[in-house]
């Protein structure tokens, strides 16, 4: 029996999911895992290792031998792989443009999966905020609270594009769907599970995402203790 609390996100790029998640991590006092992240390693980690992206095998031995670290502190999120900080590079076009290559290998997913449902049960908070593409379906269908964040393709893009200045806006929305189009034949967050509750994130600010979502755990939890 486990107490804790834990909440499941899912939803595509640009859906508001990493902002909110770990608002609502920190307003809760719980840790927050960043599942994309441990995705854009291995996929940062195997361009490195200069692999062929295409070849299971090839990721699956990069993914292996490195190890890799995150942080659950929703307020200071680093990464490394192998003792080097990534938290920047995998954030940057050339990891964007190829981490769906490597989430589309079925044992390598497996393995990452298992890694996440560790972290879950090895939790020392008294919850965590979990976000990702499959967390809701395949990582913790059993998790207190499963959201899906969406919002549509145009919102998500325009979100995209604020962050960065004009020359990149173009580059950006290809770049967006193109990494919707291959991460959706793997795994569908665009359409809710059963038991999975709906959050449209495009009409909404995103205080109002967040209060939504808190929302969502309270009267899941009972929201009564306090
Ligand atoms: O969440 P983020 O956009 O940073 O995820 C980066 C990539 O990692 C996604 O485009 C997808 O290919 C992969 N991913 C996944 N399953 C998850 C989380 C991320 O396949 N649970």
């Amino acid at each position: 029996m486990s107490a804790v609390i834990v909440v499941a996100v899912d939803g595509p790029a640009g859906s508001g999911k990493s902002s909110v998640s770990k608002a609502v991590a920190l307003e809760r006092g719980f840790a927050y895992y960043d599942t994309g992240a441990a995705y854009r390693a291995l996929a940062w980690a195997a361009v490195k290792a200069g692999v062929d992206l295409q070849s299971e095998e090839a990721v699956l031995t990069v993914q292996q031998s490195a190890r890799y670290e995150a942080s659950q502190d929703p307020s200071r999120q680093e990464f490394f792989v192998d003792g080097t900080d990534v938290t920047e590079a995998i954030r940057g076009a050339e990891v964007s443009d190829t981490v769906s290559q490597i989430a589309r290998h079925p044992r390598v997913r497996e393995g990452l999966v298992a890694h996440f449902r560790n972290v879950l049960s090895s939790c020392d908070k008294p919850g965590i905020v979990m976000e990702g593409r499959d967390i809701t379906t395949v990582v913790a269908p059993d998790a207190t609270v499963r959201v899906l964040l969406t919002a549509s393709e145009e919102v998500r893009i325009a979100r995209r594009q604020a962050e960065l200045s004009g020359g990149m806006a173009q580059p950006v929305a290809e770049s967006l769907k193109a990494r919707d189009r291959s991460d959706q034949s793997v795994v569908d967050f665009m359409n809710a599970a059963p038991g999975v509750s709906v959050i449209d994130s495009g009409p909404l600010t995103f205080d109002e995402s967040v209060e939504a979502m808190l929302s969502l755990i309270d009267e899941t939890v009972g929201g009564s203790d306090g």
